[in-house]
C-alpha cells in the first residue's frame, strides 16, 4: 500500500471515508476515483488532509481505479467545503455539483468549423464574392450549418467558398478568439473602471468589485475590456447571467466584439453540447464560459476572472438540492482561486452595499448613462385619482403616451409580472375559487394553452365549463390580469399594433429568445407586453415607452425584501426605455403615489430608498445587520409534519442573541402534495449560527416521511 487518502464520496448521505492507495496507483487530491462501499462501487474525489487517523491502515480498503476526469482543483475542493459548511449542506451532494453528468461520457466529434480567411483571396464569379463579404460581414466561427442557417446560401455554395479558401477552418472549438472585432473608446468614468479592473487581472489575487451603475451607463463593456485581458492573457473568464433568457443577447453583443463565442452551459444547452462544452471548459480550450449559478463548480484550470452581471437578481438563489446563493459563492470561489470578481448591478442589494461599507468590496462607479442618454422620466400615475376604464388595466395617462410612441412608430414595453391570462378563476354563483389540489395556491387561467395552471407544481387541467364547486354553468370569470389579457385589452384598443408577449410560456429556449430579439430589432414588433424576462439585459434603441401595469404587485408579499425587490425591478424595467438617442418615459401605476418607495423611483433616487431600507433592517435586526436561517419541514401528511415540527421546536437551540420562529405553517402551506411548517432563526452578526444549525438538526431524531431543509440567508419566505 501507498498509504491512505480521504475520499469524499459523491453521495448526500455519505461523507468522508478514507481509503488506501494501492501500489502502483498515482493518486493526487483532486482526482476523480472509484472505491468499494459495501458491495457496490461509487465514485468519490480525492480530498487532502490526514484523513481519519484513528482507523488503522491495514483495515482501509483499497481505491479501485482512478477515472479519466479532470481532477477538481485546490480552489474549487476549498469552494465545495465552504459550501457545504456556511450553507449546513453535505459535503457530498455539493461535490455532486462540480461533476455533473457531463463530466461522465466523452465528448462527442465536435463538427468543424470556419471562419472567413482574412485577407480574403480574390474570388470568381462576383456573387461568390459577394457571399464571402456577406459572411464576413457576420464574422465569428460557425460550422457550415450554421454558416447556412445564417445566411440561407446552401451547402454546395459554402463548400465552393472553402475550396477557394476563402471559408478556413477555425483553430479550436468553443471560442478561442479568431479575431478581435470592435473595441469600443471608453468613456472616463468607463476607462476609470476599466483601468482598475485591468490591474486587478494584470496583478491576479482576489479582488472583489461593485461595478455600480445605472442601466445603460456602460459596465458590460466595462467588464468586457477585462474579459479581453484574460483572454490576450490566455486565462479563463466566467460570466454569471442571471437567467439562460439573457444569454443570447449577452452572446450577441460577445460575439460582436470578440468574434467568436464563448462556451454556455445552462440547463437548456443540449447533453451533445453540454459534454462539449465541458470538455472545452475542463480542458481549459474555452477562454471564456458563460452560464447560470452552476456553472460556479465547473473546473476551470485557468480562471483569472468572474463576472456576475446583475448582481442583485434573487435568481442567483438556488433553492432546491442545495442551497446557496451564486453571487456569494462566486465571491467564494474567486477568493480561493486567487482571481478577481465583478459583481455588476444598477441596484445593488443591502448586503452587497454593506460588504463595500466595511471595505471588503471595491466600489466602481459609472454614475451617468453612456453617450448623454438620459434616464428616462418617470410619472406616477395614481390609480385612484386616474383609474382604468372598467375592465381595462392601462389607465388613461399611460394611454395616451402608447397613443403618441405608436403614432411615432416607436416601441412599447408594458411590465407586468402575471403569466397566463389571469391569476385567478371564480364562480359568479357560489364565490368559489379554483385552487390546486397539490399545492396552497390558486390555478391561473393559460387562455393561449386552454387551460388552468399551477405555477409552483406544474399541474394543470382544461378550463372547466361548469364550477367544480356549485355545477353552475357559465359562471366562472377571471379575476385580475395577467400578460395575455393585457394583450386582449392592447389589441381591442390598438387593433393595428403589432404585440408580443414575452415570458417564460412564450420564449422557451434561447433560440426563440434570439429571434424575438431580432424581431424587435427588426421592427417588427410594436409593443412588448411580458414578465421579468423582458426587465433586463435587452437594449432596444427605439423602445420609449415603459408601463408598469401594477407597480404595487412586488410589494403585496409584504416579506424582507419586498421593498428592496420591488425597487431593483421597476428601477431595471423603467432602464428599458431611452437607451438610445431618443428620451424615454416611464409610467408606474400605483395605488399608493405618495408612498416613500414611489417617490424614490420617480426621482431615480437610490439613496434616499436605501437610507430607510437600511434604517428598518437595523433596527429589525435583519440582514445585513442580522443573520437568518430558516428550517422547512414537510412531509406527505400533515399530523407527520407537526409531530417533526414539535420534536424540532423541543430542541430549538437557546444561545444568547439567537431566537427561534416557529414552527408556523408555511405560506404555500402546501406545495407539491407535502405539507409544510416553517421556523425561522435570527441571530446577531458575530454568531457562529451554522454550529447552532448543526447542532439543533442532530439533536432530533425525525422519521424518514419528514424532511427538513436548511435555508441559509432564505431570500423567499414561502
Ligand atoms: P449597462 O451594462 O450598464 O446596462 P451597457 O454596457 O449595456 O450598459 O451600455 C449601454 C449602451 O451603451 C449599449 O448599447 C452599449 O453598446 C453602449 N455603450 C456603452 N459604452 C460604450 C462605449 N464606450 N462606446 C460605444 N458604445 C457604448
Ligand atoms: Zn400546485
Amino acid at each position: 500500500m501507498a498509504g491512505r487518502v480521504p475520499v469524499l464520496l459523491l453521495d448526500h448521505r455519505l461523507g468522508f471515508l478514507d481509503y488506501a492507495v494501492p501500489e502502483g496507483l498515482a493518486c493526487a487530491p483532486g482526482d476523480v476515483v472509484e472505491v468499494p462501499l459495501g458491495p457496490r462501487r461509487v465514485m468519490g474525489i480525492a480530498w487532502d488532509g490526514p484523513g481519519d487517523r484513528a482507523l488503522p491502515e491495514a483495515r482501509l480498503r483499497p481505491i479501485l481505479r482512478r477515472l479519466d476526469l479532470p481532477p477538481v482543483g485546490a480552489a474549487l475542493r476549498q469552494t465545495i467545503a465552504w459550501v457545504a459548511d456556511y450553507y449546513v449542506a453535505s459535503p457530498g451532494h455539493v461535490a455532486r455539483m462540480a461533476l455533473p453528468a457531463a463530466a461522465l461520457g466523452a465528448p462527442p466529434r465536435e463538427p468543424r468549423r470556419f471562419r472567413v480567411a482574412e485577407p480574403l483571396p480574390s474570388l470568381r464569379p462576383a456573387a461568390r464574392r459577394a457571399l464571402a463579404d456577406a459572411l464576413l460581414a457576420h464574422g465569428g466561427s460557425r460550422t457550415l450549418a450554421q454558416w447556412r442557417e445564417l445566411t440561407g446560401a446552401s451547402l454546395a455554395r459554402l463548400g465552393g467558398l472553402v475550396a477557394a479558401g476563402a471559408l478556413v477552418v477555425a483553430d479550436r472549438a468553443d471560442g478561442t478568439p479568431v479575431a478581435r472585432r470592435t473595441v469600443p473608446t471608453l468613456s472616463l468614468p468607463q476607462q476609470a473602471a476599466a483601468a482598475a479592473l485591468l490591474a486587478a487581472v494584470r496583478e491576479g489575487g482576489f479582488h472583489p468589485f461593485l461595478l455600480d451603475g445605472v442601466t445603460g451607463s456602460g459596465k458590460t463593456e466595462v467588464y468586457l475590456e477585462a474579459i479581453g485581458a484574460v483572454i490576450d492573457r490566455g486565462g479563463q473568464a466566467l460570466v454569471l447571467l442571471p437567467e439562460i433568457a439573457l444569454t443570447a443577447p449577452f452572446l450577441r453583443r460577445f460575439e460582436a466584439r470578440f468574434g467568436f463565442r464563448p462556451a454556455v452551459w445552462h440547463s437548456s444547452v443540449t447533453p451533445a453540447a453540454r459534454r462539449r462544452a465541458f470538455a472545452a471548459i475542463a480542458g481549459g480550450a474555452a477562454p471564456v464560459v458563460v452560464g447560470a449559478r452552476s456553472a460556479l463548480f465547473l473546473p476551470l484550470p485557468r480562471l483569472a476572472l468572474i463576472v456576475v452581471d446583475e448582481a442583485h437578481e434573487a435568481a442567483f438563489k438556488q433553492e432546491e438540492g442545495v442551497f446557496y446563493h451564486g453571487r456569494d459563492v462566486a465571491v467564494v470561489r474567486a477568493r480561493a482561486e486567487g482571481v478577481p470578481v465583478v459583481l455588476a448591478t444598477a441596484t445593488p442589494g443591502l448586503e452587497t452595499l454593506e460588504n463595500v461599507a466595511r471595505g471588503r468590496y471595491r466600489r466602481l462607479e459609472l454614475p451617468d448613462r453612456f453617450g448623454g442618454a438620459r434616464l428616462p422620466c418617470v410619472h406616477l400615475v395614481d390609480l385612484v385619482k386616474t383609474p382604468p376604464a372598467r375592465g381595462d388595466w392601462i389607465a388613461p395617462p399611460l394611454a395616451q403616451a402608447i397613443e403618441g410612441a405608436l403614432a411615432n412608430g416607436e416601441q412599447v414595453l408594458l411590465f407586468l409580472n402575471r403569466r397566463g391570462y389571469a391569476p385567478l378563476t371564480l364562480c359568479r354563483a357560489c364565490g368559489a375559487r379554483i385552487a390546486c389540489p397539490n399545492c396552497t395556491a390558486w390555478l391561473v387561467d393559460h387562455r393561449l394553452e386552454q387551460r388552468l395552471l399551477c405555477h409552483h407544481c406544474g399541474y394543470a387541467v382544461p378550463r372547466p365549463a361548469a364550477c367544480p364547486a356549485c355545477g353552475a354553468g357559465e359562471s366562472l370569470v377571471a379575476s385580475g390580469p395577467g400578460v395575455e389579457r393585457l394583450a386582449e385589452e392592447v389589441a381591442r384598443r390598438w387593433p393595428g399594433a403589432r404585440v408580443a408577449i414575452v415570458t417564460s410560456d412564450t420564449v422557451r429556449t434561447q433560440a426563440e429568445a434570439e429571434a424575438l430579439v431580432g424581431r424587435v430589432l427588426a421592427r417588427e414588433v410594436d409593443l412588448l407586453i411580458g414578465t421579468q424576462l423582458l426587465a433586463k439585459g435587452h437594449d432596444f434603441p427605439e423602445l420609449t415607452v415603459v408601463g408598469v401595469v401594477d407597480a404595487d404587485l412586488g410589494l403585496a408579499g409584504g416579506d424582507l425584501r419586498a421593498g428592496e425587490r420591488t425597487f431593483q425591478q421597476v428601477a431595471q424595467v423603467a432602464g428599458r426605455a431611452g437607451r438610445a438617442r431618443k428620451p424615454g418615459t416611464v409610467f408606474l401605476q400605483t395605488h399608493q403615489p405618495g408612498a416613500p418607495i414611489m417617490q424614490a423611483l420617480a426621482r431615480h433616487d437610490r439613496e434616499a430608498f436605501l437610507a430607510a431600507e437600511r434604517a428598518a433592517r437595523a433596527a429589525a435586526g435583519m440582514p445585513p445587520y442580522g443573520r437568518l436561517a430558516a428550517l422547512i419541514v414537510s412531509a406527505e401528511r400533515a399530523e407527520t409534519a407537526e409531530a417533526a415540527a414539535r420534536a424540532l421546536a423541543a430542541q430549538a437551540p437557546r444561545a444568547d442573541g439567537l431566537q427561534v420562529f416557529g414552527p408556523v405553517p408555511a405560506p404555500l402551506a402546501v406545495l407539491r402534495g407535502r405539507h409544510r411548517l416553517r421556523f425561522l432563526v435570527r441571530a446577531p452578526r458575530g454568531c457562529r449560527l451554522q454550529a447552532h444549525l448543526r447542532a439543533w438538526l442532530g439533536a432530533v431524531k425525525l422519521p424518514s416521511a419528514a424532511r427538513v431543509v436548511v435555508d441559509v440567508d432564505p431570500q423567499s419566505f414561502l
